[in-house]
């Protein structure tokens, strides 16, 4: 259907070239495979998009996190590719094995457990070589947990620093969060829930009492999106361990000492 509202002169080439920007580029003899970085749903299954099952049908091989994970998500929407693990563990050897795929004109995607490829999860280093290697790398885009989380987050949206995952031990964690400490932008982190109220306990320390945004489990059952003070947070949740997937959003640096100040609003000059 896709390929009928194409001129017949981009027929000879792949829709995902055309998607690419390369279709009339000139010769397609020889042509390199394709390396498509896959978003999937960080919980509902419904955010997945049309665009993202298509390609998930179409390619050759799908480069997935955990593949066990990645056969439930493909079994729901009755797709049967051929799938190979990229891990962290695994991705030194399994990057020469997707290159040389690549080179012969394979069609890959690459997904990771849940989000976009590449945002604290394994990817970069392929993506990276896909692209010396000159192998056309096209984003599926989708959701991600940390953009997903600022969007509802009623803090300032303009600019934000995500910070991905903070350290495991409190002293490096608290040294990081030094370092943050004048950053005027909203900071977004991801966070284990084992690690919550000790992050909690640090950020309060070491930011102040700011405003903070705590999302839980988004797009899932029991999704939560608790918004107030850290202090305020930080007693809600109390000592009691959460269970499941935790992003913080955290407000920047205010003019005045955190703790004493009116939030800035989307846009307002900082
Ligand atoms: N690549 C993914 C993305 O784009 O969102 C992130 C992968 S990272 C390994 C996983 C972390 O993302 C979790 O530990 C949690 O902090 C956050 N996360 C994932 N799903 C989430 C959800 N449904 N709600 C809140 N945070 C979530």
């Amino acid at each position: 259907m896709e390929k009928a509202t194409f001129k017949t002169s981009y027929l000879a080439v792949r829709p995902e070239r055309v998607e690419g920007g390369t279709a009339n580029c000139g010769t397609v003899s020889k042509k390199k495979g394709t390396l498509y970085i896959v978003s999937t749903p960080i919980g509902n299954l419904e955010d997945i998009t049309l665009r993202a099952l298509r390609i998930l049908k179409e390619v050759d091989l799908i480069a997935a996190e955990d593949t066990r994970h990645t056969l439930l998500l493909l079994r729901h929407f009755g797709i049967q590719a051929p799938l190979t693990s990229y891990f962290e563990g695994n991705e030194m050897k399994k990057r020469e094995f997707i290159l040389s795929k690549l080179n012969q004109g394979d069609r890959i995607a690459l997904v990771s457990d849940a989000g976009t490829p590449g945002i604290s999860d394994p990817g970069y280093r392929l993506i990276r070589l896909a692209i010396e290697h000159e192998i056309p790398v096209i984003p599926i885009p989708g959701p991600s947990a940390a953009i997903t989380a600022l969007s509802v987050s009623g803090l300032p949206t303009d600019a934000f620093l995500f910070k991905g995952f903070l350290p495991n031990k409190s002293k490096r964690r608290r040294d990081l969060l030094k370092q943050l400490e004048e950053v005027k932008e909203t900071l977004i982190f991801y966070e284990s829930p084992h690690r919550l109220s000790e992050t909690m306990r640090d950020i309060l320390e070491v930011l102040g009492d700011r405003e903070i945004v705590l999302t839980r489990e988004l797009t899932k059952i029991y999704e939560e999106v608790l918004r107030g003070k850290v202090s305020e947070i930080r007693n809600r949740i109390g000592e009691k361990k959460r269970k499941g997937e935790i992003t913080l959003v955290v407000s920047g640096r205010t003019r005045k000492r955190d703790g004493e100040t009116r939030q800035k609003t989307y846009g307002e000059h900082r």
